[in-house]
């Protein structure tokens, strides 16, 4: 049996209900489970966690610390969170460790720059972080020494990333490769599917599958939510992160003190390939040691390694395909059905062509990239802080405030609606939840604030420090489950 750190007598806990098993539905009361504040009940929509309709198994993965770095902040605080995320987890989960980032040459073009900023300044900044990280916590050198960190990129190197048989038309003026984690996709949903099926079993959590919230009302003693329009549930704390398709719920009627902006929420698609034997045979290199690769532009595009083997290629001419802005209020908004169901309505095109036209599009700079084989195209809704952002830079700084809603029950209890935005994110925000969800603990003087800082708090550069027992919340010692369980989960739930 699991130990849980607070371990409160039943009438001090708190009645909490998650929406959505997704990575930040699941990680939240995973960390939840672990205190042992509160009952955890998980509501799914779908039959299945981290499921093919969400987000956190149709993404590329990369755990960002390096693209959005043009802004002095934003570099610092996914930094935090990239090692955080890097921290908790078990080894197994990650796949790639290294993204070879290259800057076409065309005027305006980067991801990066914020007026002033290259990718070069990037370089020296994160440096720079990484070092004074090591300085307060010595053990965490992920990767490697500071001076390890990232690495300018010379011309043979370069060229051996495009392939000797580069002969686009378009050049790239410089690279950098950055040492940074990407998830392995199918082992780390396996891992957090392995976790939760642990902690369910303890009775630490309660998941409902099939058990779509459609309705959020606030009692006076309780906050109630409708499930599947028949039957109704009532709890103290509400945690909203199901947005795949959850967006529609009518939530608490905002006031202004709590209302705290929308959501933008586009839908996005990239395709997933092989690289065909002759193409490993033409650059042995991708058999051997390849790397990501991602283009620094506008509308950024890369190749990211995801398993072995297989490569997901995005593409800005065809990543974003549709997008609503959400705001926060009591209107229900649906997301189209088309957006689930019906991209060639979107596009006007088949899901081969657009395959097609995503590997074209990335060739005029990296020209091997046509001679991927298909595997399948994956599409996914992906929400932004409220109002359409001039770019990914501006999309990027508006994250250091995930909660994008919340609603203080006078009973003490809390609504809270917070998109995991990045998976990136998705670690550092749930502990950043179950911080607000105990702050209502000490209002009612069950926990005192030097408890919890024992377990979980920021430090003066607002990176979270754990208790050692807070650091398996998200399952690090936990062993990887069997071969045949974890390729049948990755079959049943069509990750590749
Ligand atoms: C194409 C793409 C690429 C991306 N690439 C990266 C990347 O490289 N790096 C990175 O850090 N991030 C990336 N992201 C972002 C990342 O995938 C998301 O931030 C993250 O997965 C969000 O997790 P979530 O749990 O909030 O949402 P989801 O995984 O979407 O989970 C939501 C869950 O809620 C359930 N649900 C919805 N409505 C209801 C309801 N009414 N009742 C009950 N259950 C409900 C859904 O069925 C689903 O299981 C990418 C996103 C996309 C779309």
């Amino acid at each position: 049996m699991l130990k849980t750190i607070f371990n409160l007598p039943p009438q001090q806990q708190q009645k909490i209900a998650i929406i959505g098993a997704g990575a930040m539905g699941v990680s939240t009361a995973c960390i939840l489970a672990r205190l042992g504040i509160g009952q955890v009940t998980i509501f799914e929509a779908e039959s299945k966690a981290f499921n093919n309709k969400g987000s956190s198994i149709n993404n590329t993965g990369i755990l960002h610390h390096f693209v959005y770095g043009g802004h002095q902040k934003t570099l610092e605080y996914f930094f935090n969170q990239s090692i955080l995320f890097r921290k908790l987890m078990p080894e197994y989960v990650f796949g790639d460790n290294q993204i070879n980032y290259l800057v076409p040459n065309e005027e305006g073009n980067t991801a990066i720059n914020d007026a002033g900023v290259n990718f070069k300044d990037v370089a020296v900044a994160l440096t720079d972080i990484y070092r004074k990280h090591l300085n307060n916590y010595k053990n965490e050198n992920f990767w490697g020494q500071p001076e390890d960190l990232v690495k300018i990129l010379d011309e043979a190197t370069i060229k051996s990333l495009l392939g000797e048989t580069h002969s686009s038309g378009q050049k790239i003026a410089g690279g950098v490769q950055v040492r940074q984690s990407v998830l392995n996709i199918g082992e780390y949903a396996c891992h957090m599917i392995n976790l939760l099926k642990l902690l369910s079993k303890q009775n630490l959590i309660e998941i409902n599958y099939n058990q779509r919230v459609d309705n959020i009302d606030i009692s006076k003693e309780k906050i109630k939510l409708n499930i599947n329009g028949s039957h109704q549930h009532c709890f103290d704390t509400v945690i909203n992160a199901g947005y795949a398709t959850g967006l529609e719920v009518p939530i608490p009627v905002p006031n202004n003190e709590q209302y705290r902006e929308g959501n933008l929420v586009k839908l996005k698609v990239y395709g997933l390939y092989k690289i065909p034997l002759t193409l490993k045979q033409k650059i042995p290199e991708l058999n051997t040691n390849f790397s990501s690769i991602i283009l620094i532009r506008g509308q950024y595009g890369g190749i990211i390694k995801v398993g072995s083997d297989i490569l997901a290629v995005f593409s800005g001419r065809e990543y974003n395909q549709s997008e609503l802005n959400f705001p926060v209020d009591t209107d229900s908004i649906n997301i189209p059905q088309d957006w689930l169901e019906n991209l060639e309505k979107i596009t006007g095109r088949t899901e081969k062509e657009v395959s097609q036209s995503i590997k074209q599009d990335l060739a005029r700079w990296i020209p091997w990239a046509k001679e991927l084989e298909d595997i399948k195209l994956k599409k996914a809704v992906q929400v932004y802080p409220s109002r359409k952002p001039a770019d990914q830079l501006e999309a990027a700084q508006r994250n250091d405030d995930p909660i994008r809603y919340m609603y203080q029950h006078k009973n003490g209890g809390k609504y809270i609606h917070i998109p995991g935005f990045k998976l990136t994110s998705i670690p550092y925000q749930s502990f950043q939840v179950a911080l607000e969800i105990l702050s209502i603990y000490i209002h009612r003087e069950i926990l005192t604030q030097e408890q919890v800082e024992q377990h979980i708090m920021l430090d003066s550069n607002k990176y979270i420090i754990l208790s050692p027992e807070m650091e398996y919340a998200l399952g690090k010692g936990l062993d990887q489950s069997a071969i045949s369980e974890r390729e049948k989960i990755m079959q049943e739930w069509d990750i590749y």
